[in-house]
């Protein structure tokens, strides 16, 4: 490195004409927060990660499709972090306005594609990412030339330029970014164009993820049928993309290490700020799994009744093909056929909504109204003129609901093809958190206008949707009639959002869990698929419907590993959620511990200044503080812990555990035969065969790859 001396004023010149030149050509992408629009997925929506949004600075461009650097651009760079002897901090100050600019104009490109799709736009905005990426990797290379950057007095300052300096898979060579992309893109191809055959009907093939496979795990209950789907989904997708894992893998490590960490679990560590994350986790984890398995264990006592015995055995993990989920991460589809209280539906006000004639924009109108009784602002103006409520009927529109920051401090706007109904008015408020969430840090530098860790976006949209959600708040707007007191429609309601809350825990956890182990080289490929399993039964208690090899590769057929999309912030904003809301309500005098008339899962924060300050200093910082610190300043805690959600669920609890004495339930569950085998020929007699069906696996030119992504921004 070089050392830093004098030369300042030659260097920012020649830094900012670089700049400047680059931003002509260019655009970048940066932070719209992506929501699911998945039918499964009734309240709570939650955070679509853009496959290239960097697990640590909100930057574009660090995950999948970095575009590959033209050998001009990478010299040019250089020449100037050569000519660097000058002063960090105006180094800042010229990449603060480029950064803000050259994100705007990605943002810009990126919006028109999603709200106009066709070729000219998708053009556009692929050579908008390409531009953007462009520029993250010089100003890399810069940092990387600036000298000893150690000797920075203040820990602002270091902040910003380590964000700056951690930029992931964009820090490999040309070649080897190259390969790097090709292998998550010949991933994503499989996965993207996998289908099966029907179950019912041998020559009915093409069935795709998207509706068909989802609805048919959410809907059935052919037990065959289920285990069918599974087993092709897995045959079609992780089994064919097992030799291109382990190649990414390396790369992958390799990019982690260009970027100064070990592996690439601590590159995804990073932005958590926590020197022994992994314990952190599996703490909280820890604090969580009583509930668990008073869950597993009630759920199991209701399959067993539906089922059978001789299919669902008494302690045995539960088979996750049944769970009404292709992976078993939310359980909501089985609400039907395990409900507590059959008959006792919780509340859904979408006919009040219709019969009292809202519109979509009636619906945002509302959470505005909302964070105004919070005395936080009104939406700007620009927002209401800017946004897309409603599908337009003159032009494709990508629907998944979002929110925008262009990165221009004024301009914010969200996405969505809103209908009048309970899910979209909770959506909406959801979205428009994040909305807050941009204009509470607009004022910080630009590396820090993000969430305190990447959880937070997320955590703080879903705390406020556990508000909105309630019956006292549904009251209040004119939409129930009277104040409903039913225990049964109580459990019912908790009941509910444990499925999809509680159960998605440990699934998060192996996840992640998983490819830390393989990142650090914990496991080989040899053993990818078994330490899967050994993983899923430890933790989520479940088990697979028919015995695994190492043929397979089951973590391959969830979306998130062949786009290798860290899942880590998905698990924490689970946690953070009940965290913040504990916080919130409080705060508005809603929560009162110990007082059994103000339990925490009936909290509105509606019109609760106080409620509404501490909503502010979550935000207002930005990722420019530790997590932890933004944490403790507004809420008292500084760590990630369960006790907010045991809290939360603790209706549920004492129900669950009643219910479990009352059946005479084992709790937890044994191991009760072989889940996985390495030997390929003593599993494979007993692998499900099933039907090939003629789908073509054409690929992979780079514009196919984003569409790709485009369409398979699923959720969790
Ligand atoms: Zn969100």
């Amino acid at each position: 490195m070089c050392d830093i001396s004098n030369a300042r004023k030659s260097f920012v010149w020649v830094i900012w004409v670089v700049l400047v030149a680059q931003s002509r050509a260019s655009p970048q992408l940066d932070l719209p927060q992506y929501e699911p629009n998945s039918a499964n997925y009734p309240q709570n929506p939650s955070f679509i990660p853009n496959p290239n949004y960097s697990p640590y600075n909100g930057v574009y461009a660090t995950q999948g499709t970095i575009p590959q650097q033209t050998p001009e651009a990478d010299r040019g760079y250089k020449d100037i972090g050569k000519a660097y002897r000058g002063d960090v901090r105006s180094l800042l100050q010229a990449l603060e306005l480029q950064a803000s600019q050259q994100c705007t104009n990605n943002v810009a490109a990126q919006w028109n594609f999603e709200t106009n799709v066709n070729q000219a736009t998708q053009l556009e905005a692929l050579q908008a990412q390409q531009t953007y990426s462009e520029f993250q990797h010089a100003v890399w290379e810069l940092l990387n030339h600036a000298g000893n950057l150690d000797n920075i007095p203040d820990s602002r300052t270091f902040r910003q330029i380590r964000y700056y300096s951690v930029i992931g898979p964009a820090a490999l060579t040309p070649d080897q970014l190259d390969r790097y992309n090709r292998l998550i893109n010949d991933m994503l191809a499989i996965y993207n164009t996998a289908s099966v055959c029907s179950f019912n009907d041998h020559f009915h093939c093409g069935l795709k993820l998207q509706p068909d496979l989802n609805k048919i795990m959410a809907k059935s209950r052919n037990w065959d049928e289920l285990q069918h789907v599974w087993t092709e989904w897995r045959r079609q997708t992780g089994q064919k993309m097992k030799d291109l894992y382990e190649q990414m893998v390396r790369l992958s490590n390799e990019a982690a290490n260009l970027n100064n960490f070990t592996t690439t679990a601590d590159y995804w560590s990073f932005p958590f700020e926590s020197p022994a994350l992994e314990l952190d986790l599996e703490d909280a984890w820890t604090e969580i799994k009583p509930l668990y398995e008073l869950l597993h264990a009630y759920v199991r006592r209701r399959l067993r009744e539906y089922y059978g015995p001789e299919r669902v055995s008494r302690q045995a993990p539960l088979p996750s093909h049944i769970l009404g989920n292709m992976w078993g991460q939310s359980w909501s589809n089985i609400f039907d056929i395990t409900q507590p209280y059959p008959g006792q539906n919780f509340l859904d006000v979408s006919p009040e909504m219709l019969k009292q004639g809202y519109t979509p924009i009636d619906v945002f109108r509302l959470a505005e109204d909302f964070f105004v009784s919070l005395n936080l602002s009104a939406m700007p103006l620009d927002f209401w003129q800017g946004s897309i409520f409603e599908e337009p009927r003159d032009r494709v529109v990508l629907c998944t609901p979002s929110a925008w920051d262009f990165c221009n401090r004024r301009d914010f706007r969200i996405k969505m093809c809103a209908n009048v109904n309970m899910k979209d008015l909770i959506t909406a408020h959801h979205e428009m958190a994040h909305i807050h969430y941009f204009m509470a840090y607009k004022n910080q530098p630009k590396v820090f206008r993000d969430g305190a860790n990447p959880a937070f976006h997320e955590a703080i949209g879903e705390a406020i949707g556990l508000s909105v959600g309630t019956p006292k708040h549904l009251q209040a707007l004119g939409l129930v009639p009277v104040s409903v007191e039913d225990t049964a429609v109580d459990i019912n309601y908790l009941y509910q959002m444990a499925l999809d809350k509680i159960a998605f825990l440990p699934f998060a956890f192996v996840m992640d869990k998983w490819r830390y182990d393989v990142f650090n080289s914990k496991v080989g490929k040899e053993e990818y698929n078994c330490h899967w399993h050994i993983l899923r039964e430890q933790y989520q208690g479940i088990k697979p419907p028919v015995l695994r090899s190492e043929i397979n590769f089951d973590p391959g057929s969830k979306y998130h590993i062949p786009a290798n999309i860290p899942y880590l912030r998905y698990f924490v904003s689970t946690l953070l959620q009940f965290q913040i809301y504990r916080a919130l309500c409080q705060a508005a005098g809603q929560y009162v511990p110990g007082d059994y008339t103000k339990p925490l899962h009936k909290c509105d924060i509606y019109r609760s200044k106080e409620a509404g300050n501490i909503l502010r200093q979550l935000m207002e910082k930005g990722s420019s503080q530790s997590w932890r610190d933004v944490l403790f300043q507004a809420t008292g805690d500084s760590r990630l812990d369960g006790s907010a959600l045991r809290e939360y669920f603790r209706p549920l609890e004492d129900w669950l555990r009643n219910e479990n004495l009352r059946t005479g339930e084992f709790v937890g569950w044994l191991y009760d035969g072989d889940y996985c085998k390495q030997s390929i020929e003593t599993a494979g007699l007993q692998v499900y065969g099933g039907f090939y069906n003629a789908c073509s696996q054409h690929f992979a030119s780079i514009f196919i790859l984003f569409v790709c992504l485009l369409v398979s921004r699923i959720t969790r």
